[in-house]
């Protein structure tokens, strides 16, 4: 199997990304060279990360040329609506220093602001027809959000990227993307949101699944590596995060072996229903509130 995704615009991503979520600013540049050096050509990054600066810098300390590598961005709500929009690719290539976006995506819908929502992706159009960005999509979009988005929208997405382990698999929302040729994209696709410290106790931890430990221990694979072969094998994208050089070059080593029908099924079968993450039916004020500031 190979680590390469063609989206529904004809362009080639690479399946597995290294995402960034959390990383401190300072350990983001060394954390990016680190994911280069072991193989990784895809970063996932966000406006509301406050770290594409550092991402910029990791990339071209790794010593590749631009087209090299696919840059994944994302435009916070705070930076919805038309011009506001076109004017966070501004901001976002300013502090990556890069000329272009490979994939630029609407972090979330925004249920108090939905008219803003889609003329933010309205924006991400005109980037695209000004080639400006390679591929546009969403993130954290139930089908409802597709319904609506695609009703009053030209270009149907390149990819939904949402909440997807083994625990929160989204069915329904995988079989919405699926229906119209969206890519899933798995975020938090080791389960990181199943156990980030501080983050409620309640939590079941989904790296300590026994069902998971078990297949790990059966290819003398990691919990980590059986749950992102899961999802390659079963043609999503994942950007697991890691700033620790180790294991970001463990979450790539995922190409020398094989998950049986079984082993997927059995993955598949852990799903509780439950999402971890914030309902993308519930707006967040003060979080939506926050100001991206200026390259
Ligand atoms: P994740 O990648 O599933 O898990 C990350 C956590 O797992 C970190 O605490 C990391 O700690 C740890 N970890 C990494 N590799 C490990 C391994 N091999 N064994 C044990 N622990 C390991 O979770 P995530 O960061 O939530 O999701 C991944 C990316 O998805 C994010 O970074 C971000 O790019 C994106 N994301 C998007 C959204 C959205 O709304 N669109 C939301 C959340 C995340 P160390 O760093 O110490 O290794």
């Amino acid at each position: 199997m190979t680590n390469e995704l063609i989206l529904n615009n004809g362009i080639t991503m690479p399946a597995l990304g290294l995402g960034v979520f959390q990383s401190a600013p300072e350990e983001t540049t060394a954390a990016v060279e680190a994911a280069l050096a072991a193989g990784y050509r895809h970063i996932d990054t966000a406006a509301a990360y406050g770290n594409e600066r550092e991402v910029g810098e990791g990339i071209r300390a790794s010593g590749l040329g631009r087209a090299e590598v696919f840059i994944e961005t994302k435009v916070w709500v705070s930076d919805y609506g038309y011009n506001e929009t076109l004017h966070a690719w501004d901001k976002a290539v300013g502090k990556l220093d890069v000329e272009y976006l490979d994939l630029f995506i609407l972090h979330q819908p925004a249920p108090d602001r939905f008219e803003k929502t889609i003329s933010a992706y309205k924006a991400l159009e005109r980037l695209l027809f000004e080639g400006r960005v390679r591929a546009i999509g969403v993130s954290n979009f139930m089908p409802h959000h597709l319904k609506e988005l695609l009703a009053s929208t030209e270009i149907v997405p390149a990819v939904n990227q949402i909440e997807l382990h083994p625990y929160f698999t989204q069915p329904e929302v995988q079989a919405a993307d699926t229906e119209h040729g969206i890519l899933t994209q798995a975020w938090s696709p080791i389960g990181g949101i199943t156990f980030y410290p501080g983050w409620g106790e309640e939590r079941r931890n989904v790296m300590e699944d026994p069902v998971v430990a078990a297949i790990a221990r059966e290819h003398g694979k990691t919990p980590a590596q059986v749950m992102i072969r899961w999802h390659l094998q079963q043609g999503r994208s994942a950007i697991p995060k890691s700033t620790n050089p180790g294991r970001i070059a463990g979450n790539f080593d995922v190409f020398d072996f094989q998950l049986a029908a079984g082993e997927l099924a059995a993955i598949d079968a852990l799903d509780r229903g439950v999402r971890n993450g914030p309902d993308p039916d519930v707006a967040r004020p003060e979080r939506f509130a926050m100001v991206i500031p200026e390259a």
